[in-house]
């Protein structure tokens, strides 16, 4: 099973940008800008605030909703959270889990991310499980063992038909906001190593079936070659996804 049985899946992560009306005019722009756009996925994860806002606009588009983070527990006494049902109810289909932004400035470790990876997944929709070594990883060659701590504690005790369920997002964190994208041969090999490690865990038949994202500096005129990777399925775009035209030319470029 090759590429072609994966639909690409390009993800705009917002951050902690745009207040319910910037997001609006900025989901309305990219509306229009990638109608024309089949055969690929295309998701926007804006902060909870505009979640809702954001989801009446793309009602019955091709743009689906997804979040940046959620607790797993469902209800209770855990003020400033927010919960899988929560998000379903909003309209969401997706939400970020692990971002290393959370697992550097929030001590999200690998045991809480395979807890909201199986909170998600309970609820039946899809978490995008984030992954990606530090640079002083990659320079003391810890790259593969970190990514592998990462990917087998994130889908820690899921059923293969949890794991077709999810999408694992590769960032190197080195190359997050700061222009230093991951060569396509560097973002390649570490991908070809994920759905190796799933293989080992699951199956071929499994592992060929999973959507493996490239997340770091992802722009308009590095997406295709990126793309061009046989086990790159699309990108999770953080800074160009900030402006219509530049996420919609990764979209339309990535394909
Ligand atoms: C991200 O935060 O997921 C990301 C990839 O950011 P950027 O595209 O800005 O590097």
């Amino acid at each position: 099973m090759g590429r072609t049985m994966r639909t690409p899946i390009i993800a705009g992560n917002w951050k902690l940008n745009n207040t319910i009306s910037e997001a609006v005019e900025l989901t309305s722009e990219l509306k229009d800008l990638v109608e024309e756009s089949t055969d690929i996925e295309i998701v926007v994860a804006p902060p909870f605030t505009a979640l809702d806002a954001v989801g009446k606009v793309i009602k019955d588009s091709n743009i689906a909703l997804a979040a940046q983070d959620v607790y797993w527990e469902d209800s209770g006494a855990y003020t400033g959270e927010v919960s899988v049902p929560m998000l379903k109810d909003v309209g969401c289909k997706y939400v970020i889990v692990g971002h290393s932004e959370r697992r550097q400035f929030f001590s999200e470790t690998n045991d809480s991310v395979n807890l909201k990876v199986k909170a998600v997944l309970s609820h039946g929709i899809h978490p995008i499980l984030c992954v990606g070594e530090q640079l002083e990883d990659r320079e003391a060659g810890r790259t593969e063992a970190v990514i592998k701590e990462h990917v087998t504690g994130g889908v820690a005790n899921l059923s293969g038909d949890e794991l077709l369920s999810c999408v694992i997002a590769y960032e190197p964190v080195w190359a997050i906001g700061t222009g230093k994208t991951a060569t396509p041969e560097q973002a390649q090999e570490v991908h070809k190593y994920i759905r190796n490690l799933l293989k080992a865990i699951y199956s071929n038949e499994i592992a060929s079936q999973v959507r493996i994202q490239y997340g770091g500096s992802v722009k308009p005129d590095n997406a295709a070659k990126l793309m061009a990777q046989s086990d790159v399925d699309g990108a999770l775009v953080g800074g160009a996804s900030l402006q219509a035209e530049s996420f919609a030319l990764i979209v339309k470029n990535a394909i």
